[in-house]
């Protein structure tokens, strides 16, 4: 429990870090990118290659966006041609 005077310590405290920034901590590693980011804000290539259709069970041709997913993989998103299911490729670490 927290008397009155421990909490104008603690503010005068933050106030004084706040006015020095010569001595702040050495910034830290930003942090992953918020799930705000939407998919279509990182498109940055197109793909076109060979991805295995679910549906048809066949290898499909597609042409498709590059996509970085959350865990920095790049993958190629598409749509089978023939039955519209959409196909991913895995292209590996961006
Ligand atoms: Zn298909």
């Amino acid at each position: 429990m927290l008397d009155d005077s421990t909490e104008d310590w603690l503010a005068n405290a933050i106030n004084v870090i706040g006015a020095c920034p010569e001595v702040r901590e050495p910034q830290p590693v930003p942090p992953v990118l918020p799930p705000t980011v939407t998919k279509e804000d990182r498109v940055a290539e197109k793909y076109s290659g060979e991805a295995y259709c679910v549906k048809c069970k066949a290898k499909r041709e597609f042409e498709g966006d590059v996509v970085v997913n959350d865990k920095g993989t790049k993958m190629a998103k598409g749509k089978c041609h023939v039955c519209g299911t959409t196909l991913n490729r895995i292209l590996g670490k961006a």
